[in-house]
């Protein structure tokens, strides 16, 4: 749909992103339950045909030999965090570029992968290291499934996704949607549309598009502010889409798909903490349903941003209370990766 998206590797994609359909159309599969049988080995993470012990030799050796590879990447590294518990893998793809996956989980034992969609990001928002790295290209469904796949060897018991690795997932919807195909599907996790959420900075085409022709994905956006002046100087390309585009296209989502909608609030000390950006705030959410993810700024990162004080942020979250918005607000637990799609990066790039 964008340019970015024509900027796809010319590399062989793998078999990991393909439905059992579309397996069927890549290799010499001559039904349904075999090419079923494939792609459960397949998400199941098999190392070779020759595992797939109940497909029939003759025909384990033929698939070998079309010499399709069955993924695209390796997982270069993992790095816990004994803080939070959360997993960082470094997955290298087959021209060599690199991408990070994050395995999180909460204070309740509920695990959730958060997913890279572009190896860098075009769209160079200024609180986000990523944006830095510039777009090296967008990422194939293959590369995309495969992150999940890593992380499900790892722990089995991840039931959530969260498309807010490196990149902006609507910048790269094709792909997005072939890899949700593949999660959903029941011979691979069968995950529930429920449990995916897409994040975007608010590309009105894309946001559109997930409304009219799905999946029925959860929906992210990165706001930041509802100041448009401000949210385009923090934001240079996403700041482009007026904001009543981007909410027209929200609520066409929230219309037919009867979800709530996050609005994620990386809070900048001194920037957009003021009451004009909660005025702002109020006027943009009125008429939808959302709820406010407050993320006080993780001064980690080394930007020129503030985090603000602890009693100025549960301040600020109060008065979107005030303002009717539910918030909640996100401290410590995968902090810093909730923010914003390119927060992920930004931390390992140190
Ligand atoms: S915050 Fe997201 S959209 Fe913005 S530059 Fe970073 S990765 Fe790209």
């Amino acid at each position: 749909m964008s340019h970015h998206s024509l900027r796809r590797s010319s590399t062989t994609d793998s078999l990991a992103g393909h439905t059992p359909d579309r397996l069927s159309r890549i290799l010499p599969l001559d039904t349904s339950y075999r090419s079923s049988q494939v792609f459960s080995w397949i998400h199941r993470g098999a190392a070779s045909f020759d595992e797939m012990t109940n497909i029939p030799k003759t025909l384990r050796t033929t698939l070998a030999g079309t010499g399709i590879p069955m993924y695209s990447s390796r997982v270069t590294g993992t790095q816990a965090d004994p803080q939070d518990g959360s997993v960082k893998f470094s997955l290298e793809l087959s021209d060599g570029a690199v991408i990070e996956s994050v395995l999180l989980s909460d204070g309740k034992g509920r695990k959730t992968a958060c997913l890279s969609s572009q190896a860098g990001c075009a769209m160079g928002c200024t609180f986000c290291r990523t944006a830095a790295m510039g777009l090296k290209r967008s990422l194939s469904p293959s590369e995309i499934a495969e992150q999940f796949m890593h992380i499900r060897k790892m722990a089995a018991d991840t039931s959530h996704i969260v498309f807010m690795g490196m990149g902006e997932p609507l910048a790269n919807l094709e792909s997005v949607k072939q890899a949700v195909e593949v999660f959903h599907h029941p011979e691979s996790y069968a995950m529930s549309h429920r449990r995916m959420t897409i994040s975007t900075c608010g590309i009105p085409s894309g946001i559109r598009s997930l409304a009219r022709e799905g999946p029925p994905v959860r929906l992210a956006l990165s706001l930041i502010t509802a100041r448009e002046p401000l949210r385009e100087s923090l934001m240079p390309a996403a700041g482009k889409f007026p904001l009543k585009e981007i909410k027209e296209a929200l609520a066409d989502h929230q219309a037919r798909h009867r979800q709530r909608i996050t609005l994620e609030y990386v809070l900048l000390k001194g920037i957009n903490d003021t009451p004009e950006d909660i005025k702002a705030l109020a006027r943009f959410a009125s008429g939808l349903q959302v709820l406010v993810n407050l993320i006080p700024w993780n001064p980690a990162a080394e930007l020129p941003f503030t985090e603000p004080a602890k009693n100025d942020t549960a301040a600020f979250a109060k008065r979107i209370m005030n303002a009717g918005l539910n918030c909640v607000t996100r401290y410590g637990k995968g902090r810093g990766i909730n923010g914003a799609c390119g927060q992920l990066a930004a931390q390992s790039a140190r």
